[in-house]
C-alpha cells in the first residue's frame, strides 16, 4: 500500500497500471475509517485490479464550520485499518493541493439537490460534486464504490456521471451497521455516551415502520417515526421522508410505482446522524 499526497504522483502511478490494462476501483472517503468503509474497499478489491482509497475531508461540502472543525482526522489509524485488506493506493492530499484556487463551479441536480439533505445542508451536494468530479478526473476509475447509507448522495453521483459522461460504473454498497443496528459512521465516535446509548432507536424505529407499513398509510408512518424518535428526548428528528428511489420526490401512497425509501436525519446532541430503509411494498 502506497500513500500519495500529490495529484501528479498518484496520476503517474495509476498511468503505469492503466497502461498494463489494469482496471481501477475507487473508494472516495473523508477518513476516520470504519468497517462500513472497509466493506467498500473489499468490494473494490473483488471487482478491480487496482484499489484506490482517497482520504480527504472536503471543506466545500460542509455548510457548518463547526462540523468541519470537529470532523475526525485520523490518517495514521486509517492506514493501519486498511493494511490487512487489499488497498493499493491511498490518496490523501492537502486542501491546497485539491483547491489551489476556490472552486466556483455550480452544478444543477434539480429536485435531487433540493430535498432532504439538500434542504437542510445548503450547498452540500454542490461541494460533493466539486470534489468527486475532481477526484474522478485525477483517478479516472473504471468503477467507483459508494455506500447506500448516503442514499441521496448516491443519486447525486449517478446524476453527475450522467450529466458529465464520466466513463465510470457506480457500484452501490449496502449499509454496514453496529451490532445494535446503528449505521456505522465516522461521526459515531463523536457521540457522548448517553447519546450513543439511545442512537440505535433510529434503526429500531425504521424497522418497526417497515413492519407497520402494510397496515398504516404513508402519512401515519411519517408521524410514527418522528414521534417515536423524538419521544426519546435525547434525539431530535430533523427530517424524515418517504420518497421514490429515483427522483426522491415525496410519495403519498404505497401504491406509487417503483422503489420507496424512508430517509432520516436525526440530531443526537450536536452530532447529526443519517440513515434510511427500503420499503419493499
Ligand atoms: P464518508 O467518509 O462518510 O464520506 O463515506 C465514504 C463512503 O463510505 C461513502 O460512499 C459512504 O456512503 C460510505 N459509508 C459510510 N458509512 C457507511 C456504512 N455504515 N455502510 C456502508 N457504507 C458506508
Amino acid at each position: 500500500m502506497e500513500l500519495y499526497t500529490t495529484i501528479a504522483s498518484i496520476k503517474e502511478a495509476l498511468e503505469i497500471g492503466r497502461s498494463k490494462g489494469f482496471t481501477i476501483g475507487f473508494v472516495p472517503t473523508m477518513g476516520a475509517l470504519h468497517i462500513g468503509h472497509l466493506s467498500l474497499v473489499e468490494e473494490a478489491g473483488k471487482l478491480c485490479d487496482i484499489v484506490v482509497v482517497s482520504i480527504f475531508v472536503n471543506p466545500t461540502q460542509f455548510n457548518d464550520p463547526n462540523d468541519l472543525a470537529n470532523y475526525p482526522r485520523t490518517l495514521e489509524s486509517d492506514m493501519k485499518l486498511l493494511s490487512p485488506i487489499r488497498c493499493d493506493c491511498v490518496f490523501a492530499p492537502t486542501v491546497g493541493e485539491m483547491y489551489p484556487d476556490p472552486d466556483q463551479r455550480k452544478f444543477d441536480f434539480g429536485n435531487l439537490e433540493r430535498v432532504m439533505e439538500g434542504r437542510f445542508r445548503p450547498g452540500h451536494f454542490n461541494g460533493v460534486a466539486q470534489i468527486v468530479s475532481k477526484l474522478f478526473d485525477i483517478i479516472r476509475p473504471n468503477k467507483a464504490f459508494f455506500g447506500q447509507k448516503d442514499f441521496q448522495q448516491l443519486a447525486i453521483i449517478n446524476e453527475l456521471v450522467r450529466q458529465k459522461g464520466y466513463p465510470v460504473e457506480i457500484i452501490p454498497c449496502p449499509i454496514v451497521r453496529e451490532n445494535d443496528g446503528l449505521a456505522m459512521s465516522s461521526r459515531n465516535r463523536l457521540l457522548l455516551p448517553q447519546y450513543r446509548e439511545c442512537a440505535p432507536l433510529i434503526y429500531i424505529t425504521l424497522l418497526e415502520a417497515k413492519k407497520l407499513s402494510s397496515k398504516k398509510s404513508v402519512e401515519e408512518i411519517r408521524e410514527y417515526v418522528v414521534d417515536q424518535i423524538n419521544g426519546s428526548n435525547l434525539l431530535e428528528v430533523e427530517y424524515f421522508d418517504i420518497v421514490d428511489d429515483r427522483y426522491l420526490t415525496s410519495i403519498e401512497n404505497w401504491s406509487t410505482s417503483g422503489g420507496k425509501i424512508g430517509c432520516i436525519a436525526v440530531f443526537a446532541g450536536k452530532v447529526r446522524l443519517i440513515d434510511n430503509i427500503i420499503f419493499d411494498l
